[in-house]
């Protein structure tokens, strides 16, 4: 089936008051997708299904036997899926969903830890006509409780530890109908909960030679994801189908995903960039992907790097500080020769962190920028160009972004000011769930104003500066706090750094910096004199911290970005806000 039709006649997205759009110089843009487009294996019925893109095709083209998955288990176990296994599991996975009754758009909620059948079961929910909302499993009840309640979920899949520790709260959730239950390799002996269905045997009745994929169009529901709450209480983003094409393209382009490659994304799927990039742009681009169920651990990644041959990895910036914390040691006693390609996302790079990865890794890693509401890589430092170590790199190809002032004109190169995008590329969000007017917000004079400070040099590099809500104002100078965090983190003794403005009745606002430190330093007043100074050595007098506060533990979100908001909630004895996903201690 070729491919007809890009964009609905109301334009790609309804819901933004027209008044605020510039439909023609974003549908410019949008027809750049075009081939992109054309390239996709579009359904018999003439639609469009992520699932279809990321499993079936690779079957419908000859590569069945190619290995799709191969899973790590916390317990060392290992088993292995190819192309051919997965369509027929999530095939089979689907006819259960019909078999349940679900409809188009209904939203399922995927709590689990990252085993196989989180995978089947995100593709059969997809191929069903299904949304899925996965959900880290190290939430607690209540912050699964909001989300279920928010998005009205139809349907819950999880595995009985976990929903041991929800169970509470499904009496105050009347949207959701039934809970399938995942007790993988029989690791639990408890019964089932009454009412709840057992998946194997959901799995073992249906069968996968009567299903047929449901034809979704491209604007049909596909996920709905959480955001990080890094700046404060977390927004349902909502995608569509369509966003497939951009995951894979940005797959290959700024992951350099080649169909040969053994790919590592560390990420977990209750964050966005483990399913774009966990699911939607690996399997899209056909290549052998490894599920680690097991936490952070230098040691236990390099392992898995080494063992399954690993060629693309693809992680986060916070990640990266805790691999150069644990020294050079453990890279030492790995080999890691088979890496080709690192990729990083989900807040700045300090350049000292590229550095470190060039030294250790022997390759730069390579920075890329996006945001849940753009579904997709945005920005990138791609292999083919070299990287300048601090810089998210070029946007993508078809993707127009810039740096804005106060009206909403481009402000002059070098400058600081939003970061903004032209609507209209084919992975932007459809909505923010149930709350049009803060989605409304976003989209000024023919922008989408993406919440983040930047700057854009002459050769056409964005640098990142912080979120709006960051950004401090000491004595009339503008500081981005990454500009302080990136300085703080040179001097050996500093892990990671947090900084952010503490009012003053003088500066208007002082910076101050929260810092952990290394293994075998101690946190003494002269070494927060020395920080002082080494700061101000690096940058100016007014931009250097004036305070420094050790702290044993960095608030960081689930997805691993530093929560500037709680420090210094903490700091000014304030309500701390949504804290639904802080990372525990
Ligand atoms: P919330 O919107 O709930 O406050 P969040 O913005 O952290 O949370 P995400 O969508 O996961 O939720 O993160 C997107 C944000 O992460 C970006 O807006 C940006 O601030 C930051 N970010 C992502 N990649 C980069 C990068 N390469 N460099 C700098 N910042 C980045
Ligand atoms: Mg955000």
């Amino acid at each position: 089936m070729e491919y007809q039709e890009i964009a609905k006649p109301s334009g790609p997205y309804k819901n933004v008051d027209p008044n605020l759009v510039d439909y023609a110089a974003s549908r410019a843009d949008f027809d750049w997708w075009r081939d992109a487009f054309a390239k996709m294996d579009w359904l018999p019925g003439g639609g469009l299904n992520n699932a279809y893109e990321a499993v079936d095709r690779h079957v419908d083209h000859g590569h069945g036997d190619k290995l799709a998955m191969i899973w790590v288990g916390k317990n060392g176990e290992e088993e292995r899926y190819t192309y051919s296994d997965f369509k027929e599991r999530s095939d089979r996975f689907g006819a259960v969903m019909k078999g349940l009754g679900i409809e188009r758009g209904d939203r399922v909620f995927i709590f689990m830890d990252r085993l196989p059948e989180l995978y089947f079961a995100a593709m059969g929910i997809l191929k069903a006509g299904g949304v899925i909302a996965p959900l880290f499993s190290a939430f607690g009840p209540e912050p699964v409780k909001d989300r279920i309640e928010d998005a009205e979920g139809r349907f819950v899949i999880t595995s009985p530890e976990l929903k041991a520790k929800i169970s509470g709260i499904f009496k105050d959730l009347p949207s959701v109908e039934k809970i399938i239950i995942v007790n993988k390799n029989g690791r639990s002996t408890e019964p089932l909960d009454d009412g709840d269905l057992d998946y194997d045997e959901l799995m073992a009745n249906a069968s996968s030679d009567d299903f047929t994929i449901e034809n979704t169009s491209q604007y049909d529901f596909s996920i709905m994801h959480y955001t990080s709450g890094s700046t404060g209480k977390p927004k349902g983003v909502l995608h569509r189908h369509q966003a497939v094409v951009q995951q894979w393209l940005t797959g290959h382009w700024a992951l350099d995903l080649k169909f040969d490659d053994i790919y590592f994304c560390t990420a977990d799927p209750g964050w966005v960039t483990g399913t774009s990039y966990g699911m939607m742009a690996p399997w899209t681009n056909g290549v052998t992907q490894i599920i680690y169920e097991g936490g952070f651990g230098a040691n236990a990644w390099y392992d898995v790097i080494d063992k399954y041959k690993v060629t693309v990895w693809y992680t986060a910036p916070t990640a990266i500080r805790l691999l150069m914390r644990a020294g050079s040691k453990p890279v030492e006693e790995h080999s890691l020769e088979t890496l080709r390609f690192i990729g990083s996302v989900g807040e700045p790079l300090n350049p000292e962190a590229v550095v470190w990865g060039n030294e250790h890794y022997k390759m730069p890693i390579h920075d890329n920028w996006w945001q849940t509401e753009t579904g997709a890589i945005m920005c990138a430092n791609y292999a083919s160009m070299p990287v300048r170590p601090g810089s998210m790199g070029r946007p993508f190809p078809g993707i127009t972004m810039a740096v804005i002032d106060d009206n909403y004109e481009p402000v002059a190169l070098g400058e600081a000011g939003a970061l903004a995008v032209r609507p209209g590329w084919p992975s932007m969000m459809y909505a923010y769930w149930k709350k049009d007017e803060m989605y409304n917000s976003r989209f000024k004079k023919g922008w989408y104003i993406t919440g983040d400070q930047a700057s854009l040099d002459e050769d056409g590099f964005f640098w990142f500066q912080g979120r709006a809500d960051d950004v401090i104002n000491t004595a009339g100078h503008l500081v981005g706090p990454f500009e302080v965090e990136s300085a703080l983190i040179e001097h050996p003794a500093v892990a990671e750094a947090g900084v952010i403005g503490k009012p003053d009745p003088i500066a208007m606002e002082v910076v101050k910096a929260f810092v952990t430190l290394t293994p075998d330093h101690e946190p003494t007043p002269q070494l927060q004199r020395e920080l002082i100074r080494f700061s101000r050595d690096k940058l100016s007098a007014g931009v250097a911290p004036r305070e420094i506060d050790f702290i044993d533990v960095m608030p960081k979100t689930r997805s691993g970005k530093i929560m500037r908001r709680l420090l210094k909630a903490r700091e000014l004895g304030l309500p701390e806000g949504d804290t639904s996903t802080l990372e525990d201690d």
